[in-house]
């Protein structure tokens, strides 16, 4: 080990107790320093060695020559307020990607948003993120660091976790996973406490469905036929609706879990009567609740209009009276941008 310089330095975030186990054998170290410095990462936060107070100084010393926690960085944080916090994050090679922290006053739930990508390749025409096309994959590490960020700066534990933020997840599939692993292993939150949301990319819909550890599936669905979901949605060319059914089918039926629709309401496009009359027949057979999100303006050519308070009640009621469970997004930080949609990362104006 004598050899490690100060460039080549262990990073210990997103290193789960195997991998700690064998970096303390290989200091000569007895094995259960790992279940110790797991504990100082994951669940007491720890951002320095001298906190680590249960393991012996010399050790420390070592630690922190030849290692080090995290080389993420909080770049900004906004606080909006309903109590939502967003952060910038900024990674190594200096590329950003945001984080949201949602409350929500009637419960003990605190739910991180996290980013997969840097930017996304997906193109939506009423998402910032799409607009920004994709820069680059997060690491696993980097997706749980904006977990660990919050919660090292907020001393609060999150308890759920949604795949919403910046990029497609399933477009960073071995990433997202192990991501998912860690946060269900190191920091503890059960799987059915992780949702992953997608515009749709149906074979990983089966990947993920033959997997060991599986979220909770959110879909990003927006429209009830291919043709309108075209208009907004260039994945349809790929996948159209149809075979993204069949896959959905698949899940709920290999899993037994419930899928979430997502749809997106925008004024006078996708928020009718005859929109919601079609939706309701094309998940009569699919085991899913849905959540109806008002439209977010973002800046972008196109000019989508938000939808009306009453054309969001009828478009609810419509669904509801084919027996699903349908809920409105509440919109939680739109004066901080951190609202759906509105993750862009370092915004270029
Ligand atoms: N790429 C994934 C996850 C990130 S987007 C996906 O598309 O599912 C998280 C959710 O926000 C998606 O349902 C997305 O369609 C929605 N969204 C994007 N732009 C929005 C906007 N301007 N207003 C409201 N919701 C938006
Ligand atoms: Fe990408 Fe999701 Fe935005 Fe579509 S809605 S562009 S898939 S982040």
């Amino acid at each position: 080990m004598e050899d490690i310089t100060k460039e080549n330095k262990i990073r210990l975030s997103g290193l789960d107790k195997n991998e700690l186990e064998n970096f303390m054998e290989s200091l000569g170290e007895k094995k259960f320093r790992a279940s110790q410095i797991l504990s100082w990462l994951y669940t007491k936060n720890a951002s320095n060695f001298d906190e680590m107070t249960d393991i012996k100084k010399d050790l420390r010393e070592k630690l922190s020559e030849i290692s080090y926690i995290t080389d993420v960085k909080i770049k900004t944080k906004q606080i909006s307020t309903d109590g939502t916090l967003k952060y910038l994050l900024e990674y190594k090679d200096g590329q950003t990607a945001e984080c949201v922290l949602m409350r929500f006053d009637n419960r003990a739930n605190l739910t991180a948003c996290v980013s997969s990508q840097i930017g996304c390749a997906m193109g939506c025409k009423f998402c910032a993120t799409g607009q920004r096309g994709i820069i680059r994959n997060l690491e696993p590490y980097e997706i749980l660091e904006q977990i660990l960020t919050i919660q090292r700066d907020t001393g609060l534990k999150v308890t759920n976790v949604v795949f919403m933020g910046q990029g497609e997840p399933f477009n960073n599939y071995n990433n997202m996973m192990r991501a998912i692993e860690l946060i269900n292993n190191c920091l503890m939150i059960g799987i059915r406490r992780i949702t992953v949301s997608t515009c749709g990319i149906v074979p990983k819909i089966y990947d993920i469905s033959n997997e060991e550890l599986i979220p909770t599936l959110a879909i990003s669905l927006h429209a009830p036929n291919s043709a309108l979901r075209e208009q907004i949605m260039p994945v349809e060319k790929r996948y159209n609706i149809e075979e993204l059914k069949k896959a959905l089918k698949f899940y709920t039926e290999k899993t037994g879990k419930r899928v979430t629709l997502e749809y997106v309401l925008i004024g006078r496009l996708n928020d009718t009567k005859e929109c919601a009359a079609e939706l309701a027949y094309f998940m009569k057979d699919l085991k899913c609740n849905v959540n109806l999100i008002p439209y977010n303006p973002v800046n972008t050519d196109i000019n989508f209009k938000k939808p009306d308070k009453k054309d969001i009640m009828k478009f609810k009621y419509i669904l509801e009276a084919s027996g699903k469970k349908v809920t409105v997004r509440l919109e939680r930080g739109a004066d901080i941008d951190a609202a759906c949609g509105q993750l862009k990362g370092r915004v270029e104006k």
